[in-house]
């Protein structure tokens, strides 16, 4: 029977998520054309920003689900609106580097891109009023983020698996995975399974040859031709010129 989109439930900077009719344990995402950087201090938007966005998400997570990571997506219903597992999303916003750049960079007094012996996993809570603190580990614990130490781990080791997939997709489509973001939430059975999106809203993704940004900081920095950029990612990624 097809789903039927119900009332909306949140609305977020960069997407909406609604209910689906008779379907409680699932969730109708739509994707918006909005851009906000800086906690929404700078906003921008532009056409087809949404499509491109949800079809990236789409693609990479029917990638991880071949590779044997769970994700919340269930099917798409159209080019902008995906229904999803519902989930309690896990209040943390795990970023995994590949390499040092943005406010880590400067923070740590290296040079954007400068390059890690093995990836590194940072929590950062998931509060826009408090502007999405970095949390170390035992922080995380305090503010209840997550039960246990475990959980923890789990994220971590997720994150690492994920990154692993993810560099190699976009490896073929010549562009590096330098750093990303991702969110988490728990299923009625308790799982831990990957939720929200995977575009270059949040991910940082420079060309391999010319070192070219494809991803936000276009946006964050005034660098130009941010539209054609994140479409190119969508057309590489499908293994189309661009
Ligand atoms: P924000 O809330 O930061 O403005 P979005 O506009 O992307 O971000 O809104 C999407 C919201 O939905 C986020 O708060 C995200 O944590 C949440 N979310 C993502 N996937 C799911 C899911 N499967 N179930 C429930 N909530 C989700
Ligand atoms: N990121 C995100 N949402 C956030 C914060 C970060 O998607 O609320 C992504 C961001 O696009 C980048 C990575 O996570 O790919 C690491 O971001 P960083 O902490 O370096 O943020 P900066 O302060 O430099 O923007």
């Amino acid at each position: 029977m097809e789903k039927v989109k119900a009332e909306l439930l949140y609305e977020g900077k960069a997407k909406k998520m609604y209910a689906v009719v008779g379907r409680p344990e699932e969730v109708w995402v739509e994707y918006k054309d909005s851009l906000t950087a800086f906690n929404a201090q700078k906003t921008g938007s532009f056409a087809g920003k949404g499509m491109i966005n949800a079809k990236i998400t789409s693609l990479l997570y029917g990638r991880l689900k071949k590779a044997g990571i769970p994700t919340h997506l269930i099917a798409d219903v159209s080019d902008t609106e995906m229904i999803c597992e519902k989930l309690t999303i896990i209040p943390l916003e795990v970023v995994t580097r590949n390499r040092l750049a943005g406010s880590t960079a400067k923070k740590l007094g290296k040079d954007e891109g400068t390059s890690l012996e093995k990836p590194l996993v940072e929590f950062y809570y998931k509060d826009d009023a408090l502007g999405d603190p970095f949390l170390s580990d035992d922080q995380a614990l305090m503010m209840k983020a997550v039960p246990a130490r475990a959980d923890l781990e789990i994220l971590k080791t997720k994150a690492l698996e994920i990154n692993r997939v993810l560099r190699a997709e976009f490896e073929k489509a010549g562009l590096e995975l330098i750093d990303f973001k991702l969110e988490f939430g728990r299923n009625a059975k308790n799982e831990i399974v990957l939720a929200d999106e995977v575009s270059p809203d949040t991910c940082r993704l420079w060309d391999f040859k010319t070192g070219e940004k494809f991803d936000k900081d276009r946006f964050r920095r005034d660098l130009g031709k941010v539209e054609e950029s994140y479409q190119a990612v969508l057309h590489r990624l499908k293994g189309e010129q661009s």
